[in-house]
């Protein structure tokens, strides 16, 4: 190939340096032409390990400085996953517990489909297996799942055979949600022995009270900032104001920029 001279060579590094900076300065308020980033395994707390997205090629060129490493949880040994992957790391993680439920989980779908957005369910055992369809449409709908153990009981509670078969029961995935955050080093120990890395929130929406669609959606709209993981409902009740909040907040915290993904579960 023969060598194009200097001057060509500094004219397309500066085309290339031109549009990486001009992808940072855009807010990504249209996830679905964002390509999910490969994954790369970090060690996340003694011998657990969890697939986060790798950063995105052009994050050097543009100048866009690679997050601290998230805070771990002295209590609970979680490390959240943070958002490495977009330019300004204006990712949210919405997750949604307790379903799949036949009339909530589809509405919620549907909203999540209308915004480009993908969450994280984290289901129970014995709610997938009585609705094993939902589960493959929310999977199939590129949503991921994981285990909130197999009927919800207070972990900690438990006797170590009865911690062990709730948590082995519920449905395989990477992640695992203790029902209640009610946990310990020791439960988070046994997740791991299943090859499931315990994942909690920052922002509680309290949809569960029923609190009033203006007050959930407020939740989300304030609780918003680069990496955050919000927690909702789609089973366990009448989620109707889980559904409208939803989709009243997505609109909002779109036009600011933000995406929504599911986690690397
Ligand atoms: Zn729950």
């Amino acid at each position: 190939m023969p060598v194009p001279p200097p001057g060509k060579l500094l004219l397309a590094a500066a085309v290339l340096l031109g549009a990486a900076l001009a992808q940072a300065a855009q807010p990504s308020d249209h996830p679905a032409t964002v390509a999910a980033p490969p994954l790369r395994t970090v060690a996340a707390h003694g011998p657990l390990a969890v697939q986060l997205p790798t950063a995105e090629p052009g994050g050097k060129k543009a100048g866009v400085k690679k997050p601290p490493m998230p805070r771990t949880d002295q209590r609970t040994g979680v490390t959240p996953p943070r958002p490495w992957s977009l330019p300004g790391g204006k990712v949210l993680y919405l997750t949604f517990d307790d379903g799949p439920q036949p009339v909530y989980t589809p509405k919620v779908l549907a909203v999540l489909a209308k915004h480009h957005a993908q969450a994280t369910f984290f289901v129970l055992g014995r709610e997938a297996a009585a609705h094993p369809a939902l589960v493959e449409t929310t999977r199939r709908a590129g949503h991921r799942i994981g285990n909130h153990t197999w009927d919800h009981p207070m972990l900690t509670k438990l006797s170590p055979a009865r911690l062990r078969q709730e948590i082995s029961t519920g449905v395989r995935s990477k992640c695992f949600r203790p029902p209640f955050r009610d946990t310990n080093a020791h439960v988070a120990a046994v997740a791991s022995s299943y090859g499931q890395h315990q994942v909690l929130w920052d922002v509680d929406t309290r949809d569960w009270e029923k609190p009033g669609v203006a007050r959930i959606e407020r939740a989300l709209i304030r609780g918003a900032r680069p990496g955050a993981i919000f927690l909702m409902h789609d089973g366990g009740g009448n989620r109707s104001q889980t559904v409208a909040a939803l989709d009243q907040a997505l609109t909002k915290l779109a036009e600011q920029g933000y995406a929504f993904r599911s986690l690397p579960c």
